[in-house]
Parts: C-alpha cells; sequence; structure tokens
C-alpha cells in the first residue's frame, strides 16, 4: 500500500487545485465557492522519485464555512490519523484567519506530521501570508502556488523527510 498524503485546510485556500497538480488530472472540483468537494478523492502520485497517494478532503467544509461540522470532520481526523504526512494549506493573499488557527489548534494534537503550505504564493500579494503564517508553529512553510505550478520542488523536499 502506498503512504498517504492527506490535505487539508479550510475551504477555498486551493486544497483541490492542488491535489489537481500532483496528480495531473482534474479530478477534483476548483472552485470560487466554499464547499465544492462533498467527499475525500483519492489519486495517486509518482514525481521526484516520489509515489504516494493523495487525499483531497473537504472535513472542514459546510453551508457554513466557519463551523465544523461534525460527520465531515470525523471523516477529515480518520484521513489525518491514516496519512503518513498531512499538507496543512492556507491561503497567502487571505492571511491567517480564526479557521486556520482553530485547525492548526487541533494539528498540533494529532501524531501526523505536518507540511504546512502557503498557497496563492506567487507575486508580491502573498508575502504577507507567508510570513503570518510562521505564527501557527509548523515551521518554515512551504511558499508555492498550485494554480500556477511554483513551489512544487520545496513541497517536495518538505515531503521527502517525514515519507
Ligand atoms: P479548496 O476549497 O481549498 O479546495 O480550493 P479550490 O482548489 O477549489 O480553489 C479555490 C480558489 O482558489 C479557486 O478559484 C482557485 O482557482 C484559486 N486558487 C487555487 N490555487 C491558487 C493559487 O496558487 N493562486 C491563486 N491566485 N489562486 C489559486
Ligand atoms: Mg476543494
Amino acid at each position: 500500500m502506498l503512504p498517504e498524503i492527506v490535505i487539508i485546510g479550510r475551504p477555498n485556500v486551493g486544497k483541490s487545485t492542488l491535489f489537481n497538480r500532483l496528480v495531473g488530472k482534474r479530478l477534483a472540483l476548483v472552485d470560487d465557492q466554499p464547499g465544492v468537494t462533498r467527499d475525500r478523492r483519492m489519486g495517486e502520485v509518482e514525481l521526484l522519485g516520489l509515489k504516494f497517494q493523495i487525499v483531497d478532503t473537504a472535513g472542514y467544509e459546510d453551508e457554513d464555512p466557519e463551523t465544523l461540522p461534525g460527520r465531515m470532520r470525523q471523516q477529515t481526523e480518520a484521513a489525518v490519523a491514516g496519512a503518513a504526512v498531512t499538507l496543512f494549506v492556507v491561503d497567502a493573499r487571505a492571511g491567517i484567519t480564526p479557521l486556520d488557527e482553530e485547525i492548526a489548534r487541533w494539528l498540533r494534537t494529532v501524531k501526523t506530521p505536518i507540511v504546512l503550505v502557503a498557497n496563492k504564493a506567487e507575486g508580491k500579494a502573498g508575502e504577507g501570508g507567508v510570513l503570518e503564517s510562521y505564527a501557527l508553529g509548523f515551521g518554515d512553510p512551504v511558499a508555492m502556488s498550485a494554480e500556477h505550478g511554483e513551489g512544487l520542488a520545496d513541497l517536495f523536499a518538505a515531503i521527502r523527510e517525514p515519507v
């Protein structure tokens, strides 16, 4: 069985875009509307000498993005518990929000290695958010752009350590 890498984060940070970028196909629905990913999606990734299963989650997405719905959250928690690595994605353009902080508090309690990903970091607009994300307490963020395919080598370097 391939090691599983699970993507989590609040709605609209670019989890599904990152998933599609890694899988190389548009298996996950990307949208500006929060809550578009209805269930977990899996895909196989073989890139830069790493081979793993990638999982896109929607556990923190609901009609009201600021709530943490019990049932879907449980699914996400189960995925993280079984993961080799969890990618915790934040939006470098939007900066850190209370929901990011809430997810971070929970992630500090899990045993899975966490890689912090500051997505949407292309250009100047992402610089502030990348710096802010250090405060989440997961060390150096991987600054990247899932949409533009920037920072993938850094992401793989960060994944490689725990996997
Ligand atoms: P999810 O809800 O976390 O799965 O987010 P999505 O992947 O559906 O993306 C939400 C929105 O952010 C979409 O409009 C994407 O095109 C946009 N997006 C995703 N990645 C990037 C990025 O690297 N840079 C920018 N500027 N936008 C992005
Ligand atoms: Mg999604």
